[in-house]
């Protein structure tokens, strides 16, 4: 047996709890592995709280990442032994995930192991992390670059904010921070944030066009934060757009688009094609400071990811969480 987050739901109630699983029960796959870390993402969380409807099947082992080393393969690409990640593909969602010590999934959705990143730190990564930098090399496609003016970051001390800060900052950017903890202002200003903006400023109604502001921004949030942070680009300026941490509404107007230029970048990690998630992972291994890293980062064991789930609902939750799945 092994030990792993199980959620189920029978009738109408919605469970979630550790507990054995028989390796029997895994699903189909050509890749075994056993997994030394897993994370808590806003989805896992989605999932294991049963707030929103990510897990399609029951019973569900959740973790739409995990990291570890390689038991058995048919993979032509992986043998016994080779570190490897993986994240999204459905993974935890539709097929079990990496809140467990084994997991069994097609080899096409693993990437190795990026050096010199440890299994723990490709986890202090995780999907958040890795969608930041997609959300980076959106930016970059569209060409901003650290000359072309300041760039903002929304949800700044949550996962994917506190990546793509620390991210900006290394490259050159002059990074605004924007978050609802005024109390983390100094860890913010540690990742290297310029400015710190109090969230309340973007979170209400505001109007179709306002002061040109930022080049880029990174926004995990949406709602209106997004509709504002559209209507303050700079001309011809870039929004890579990821998350929904306010909601799923866009009450937004055209303006910025037809009067500035303005591009919105949707982000997408989950389906995002293999020789895109390996370029950011490279992309991470560069643009990334290891200490950083290891600054965003808090480790939990299993059981703790239950107390957690409701937390990270709540904005409560800050950086990135490591779930030392064999503690
Ligand atoms: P976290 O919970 O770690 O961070 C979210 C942050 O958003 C919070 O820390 C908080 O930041 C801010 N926030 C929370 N609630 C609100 C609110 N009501 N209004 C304004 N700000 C709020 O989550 P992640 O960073 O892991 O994920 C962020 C979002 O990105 C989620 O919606 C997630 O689903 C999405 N996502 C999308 C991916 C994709 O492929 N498109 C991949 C990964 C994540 P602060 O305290 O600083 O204000």
């Amino acid at each position: 047996m092994f030990q792993g987050i199980w959620i189920d739901k029978e009738d109408g109630q919605y469970t979630a709890g550790v507990r054995g699983i028989d390796p029997q029960q895994l699903p189909d796959g050509d890749v075994t592995v056993r997994v030394a870390c897993s994370t808590l993402n806003y989805k896992d969380a989605l999932a294991i709280t049963g707030k929103s409807p990510v897990v399609r099947q029951f019973p569900m082992v959740p973790g739409i990442d995990f990291a570890g080393v390689v038991e058995t393969s048919s993979h032509p690409d992986y043998k016994p032994g080779d570190s490897v990640v993986l994240n999204g593909w459905g993974v935890g969602e539709k097929h079990w995930g990496g809140l467990a010590q084994l997991a069994r999934v097609q080899g096409d959705w693993l990437v190795p192991l990026q050096p010199p990143f440890t299994l723990r730190q490709a986890m202090g990564i995780g999907t958040a992390g890795y969608t930041a930098m997609l959300c980076v090399m959106a930016l970059e496609r569209h060409g901003v670059t650290p000359s072309s003016g300041p760039v903002v970051v929304t949800g700044a001390a949550g996962g994917v904010g506190s990546v793509a800060v620390a991210v900006l900052a290394k490259l050159g950017y002059e990074v605004s921070a924007v978050t609802g903890r005024a109390d983390q202002a100094d860890y913010l200003k540690g990742l290297g944030a310029r400015h710190i903006l109090d969230r309340a400023a973007l979170g209400a109604p505001g109007k179709p066009l306002a002061r040109e502001q930022w080049a880029g921004a990174v926004d995990v949030v949406g709602g209106h934060t997004l509709a504002n942070v559209c209507a303050a680009m700079r001309y011809r300026g870039t929004v890579a757009a990821c998350g929904l941490a306010s909601g799923m509404d866009f009450p937004a107007t055209v303006a910025p688009f037809i009067l500035r230029g303005v591009t919105l970048a949707g982000i997408d990690s989950v389906m995002a094609p293999r020789a895109e998630r390996i370029e950011a992972w490279q992309r991470l291994a560069r643009d990334l400071d290891p200490a950083l890293l290891d600054a965003l980062t808090q480790e939990v064991g299993l059981a703790d990811v239950l107390r957690l789930a409701p937390e990270m609902l709540d904005g409560k939750v800050r950086g990135r969480v490591v779930v030392a799945v064999r503690a």
